[in-house]
């Protein structure tokens, strides 16, 4: 937990006091004055360093246990950057479930660039190995994964990089810096989508990647000021206020999926559940199983009239916030997937991934529970 202060310090030069501030003040400002034509001290303009930028990346290096991080304006331009820190001829090993976005950027985007991808099923350890070649730069995982929370073994990956050179990347999105901590367990780099549990109100779009590294500090930095992607100014201050009850909000959405677990893989009318609590080598470095979990119906010709009966879930995408969202894979994220690789994923009519709020509890579970009754 994180109990520095955030006050700032006001000079009224009318009173001649000095106030201090509870809460950050918003910087609305694109321009700093200069104290002199020659002085390199402070901030000056807005996209290189500004106070609330520079707050919340403290307090961000500090949640992920890390010396830097960087405040990007969405998941994507932290992937983007992270990735951008490899040159043409680079190869580096993915996850073949990652994220669709990441998908997106390293088949469309990256490539075009130079850059060499080879996805593989990382939860078995000789596949990443077997990967690995002459050009093999960077390792990035995913663990848990979406949607069927599929676990890699952080240290066991940065064990087998570490001693070729190899930089290890972790988008710890899903665990939070509250549920795991990657540079803790040997990678170079943790990256979020903010957008997020971090902020955790569906409210805001960011993102973030956390080193300790100074010389890959020093090319993030590059890239952030370069290419312009460092999070904009409210969104800075809005997401270091949320990042006040990340503890609270962390804690009720884990306990509550732990429940809304022991409720389902018993149930009768659910086939097979999605949740690393059981798994050791996830359990081994991470605090918790987290707040998503998927489930697959028994009967998969009943997605629609579940998803019809349920009352206090959002039916929608993302996660991560304070509201319960059910989210239905094969018509939104993964919809685009061809289909046998889908149901080799195991994504199927039936299965649905839910990011658990902070609602209470007993009334979750007794709307899952009328849901599969009625459905
Ligand atoms: C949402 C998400 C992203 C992308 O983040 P944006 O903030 O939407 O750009 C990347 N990785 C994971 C695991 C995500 O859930």
């Amino acid at each position: 937990m994180d109990y520095s202060k955030e006050t700032d310090m006001i000079i009224d030069s009318k009173r001649g006091v000095d106030y201090q501030t509870a809460n950050q003040p918003l910087y609305y400002s694109t321009a700093f004055l200069r104290p002199s034509l020659d002085s390199e001290e402070g901030y000056l303009y807005v996209r290189h360093a500004n106070p609330n930028r520079e707050k919340l990346e403290e307090k961000l290096a500090r949640l992920e246990h890390g010396k830097f991080a960087f405040a990007f304006n969405s998941g994507m331009s932290a992937i983007s950057a992270a990735l951008m820190t490899f040159s043409p001829g680079d190869h580096i090993i993915m996850p073949d479930d990652m994220y669709g976005g990441t998908y997106q950027l390293v088949k469309t985007v990256l490539k075009r660039f130079g850059l060499h991808f080879t996805s593989v099923d990382q939860s078995n350890i000789s596949n990443v190995t077997d990967a690995i070649t002459d050009d093999t730069k960077a390792i990035y995982m995913e663990t848990p994964s979406n949607p069927t929370l599929q676990v890699t073994d952080i240290r066991g990956i940065a064990e087998i990089a570490g001693p070729r050179g190899i930089k290890v990347i972790v988008d710890n999105t899903f665990m939070t810096p509250l549920g795991q901590n990657p540079l803790l367990l040997g990678a170079d780099m943790a990256v979020h989508s903010a957008t997020k549990f971090l902020s955790g109100h569906s409210d805001l779009i960011a993102g973030a990647v956390v080193v300790n590294d100074a010389s890959i500090s020093e090319q993030l930095q590059e890239l952030q000021v370069a290419m312009g992607l460092g999070l904009g100014t409210y969104d800075c201050w809005m997401l270091n206020q949320h990042l006040k009850t990340l503890t609270l909000r962390w804690k009720q959405s884990t306990e509550n999926t732990e429940k809304i677990y022991d409720f389902l893989k018993d149930h009768q009318s659910i086939a097979q559940v999605y949740y690393p609590a059981e798994d050791s080598v996830h359990m081994s470095q991470a605090n918790h199983a987290g707040a998503v979990i998927s489930f697959r119906l028994e009967n998969e010709d009943k997605a629609q009239s579940f998803a019809d009966q349920l009352n206090i879930p959002l039916i929608s995408v993302s996660l991560g916030g304070v509201e319960s969202i059910l989210s239905h894979p094969k018509t939104s994220s993964h919809k685009d997937l061809p289909e046998d690789e889908r149901v080799e994923k195991g994504i199927t009519d039936g299965l649905f991934r839910l990011s658990v709020g902070i609602e209470d509890i007993e009334d979750l579970i007794t709307d899952f529970g009328q849901a599969l009754k009625n459905m």
